[in-house]
């Protein structure tokens, strides 16, 4: 498939390049926690119901749990042209509506290597192609993460604290990022979903389970409309 062609929904997605291994730090075999990440917890009560209703008109161009897409491992962006910066900005604008701080390509069908993230409502929207872990801490905690794709779900994965991620921004120009905390969490969740792995695969059996549950009613629901 060319670089950056959207998979119809629910459509089975071929098989990624094989050669397309990605670091094997983040490897789901080699990690013993779960994942996920996506959506800061935002009270709903609280929210303009024009907040609510633009989050909602997003989120339908997110691509949900059951979405063969999501177990996808993306391929490599080679084209950093005028239509990769307006995927970028697509993807902020979906991400900031849906109330996301982190967003990949591969939650809106596009299965190339390329994630956007923003950690707080002032910080700068960051671009990240072909994103490489060069280094993680040994350090590692726990925390509650969220994802635009898993909805109404939250587990608790345990990560690395500070990573150091080589990547290319939006014009193909190398970066690297040196993240920590929440930052560092968010680059790691993105590029889990590069690699076809969500945070319901890093998570504890139990917390798992729970989720399936939750999963399992909202399609459920979705189906009964
Ligand atoms: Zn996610």
């Amino acid at each position: 498939m060319p670089e950056g062609e959207r998979v119809p929904e629910g459509d089975p997605v071929p098989e990624g390049d094989p050669t397309l291994v990605g670091d094997p730090t983040l490897a789901p075999d080699d990690v013993e926690v779960e994942l996920q990440d996506d959506r800061e917890p935002e009270p709903e009560a609280e929210l303009d119901p024009e907040v609510v209703a633009r989050r909602d008109a997003a989120l339908a161009h997110v691509r949900k749990f059951g979405d063969p897409v999501l177990k996808t491992k993306a391929r490599p962006v080679e084209h950093f042209d005028d239509a990769l910066r307006d995927e970028v900005r697509q993807m902020a604008l979906l991400m900031d509506d849906a109330l996301g701080i982190g967003l990949a390509a591969t939650q809106v069908g596009v299965v190339h290597r390329l994630l956007v993230y923003r950690v707080g409502s002032e910080a700068p929207l960051a671009a990240l192609a072909n994103p490489a872990i060069e280094w993680s801490s040994k350090d590692e905690e726990i925390a509650e993460e969220g994802c635009l794709s898993l909805p109404s779900v939250h587990v608790d994965v345990e990560r690395p604290v500070h990573v150091r991620v080589r990547a290319q921004d939006e014009y193909g120009e190398p970066i690297t990022i040196e993240a920590s905390g929440l930052e560092a969490r968010v680059i790691q969740h993105e590029m889990d979903h590069l690699e076809g792995v969500l945070m319901i695969d890093r998570t504890s059996r139990d917390q798992r389970k729970d989720a399936m549950r939750i999963l399992r009613e909202w399609q459920e629901q979705q189906r009964s409309g």
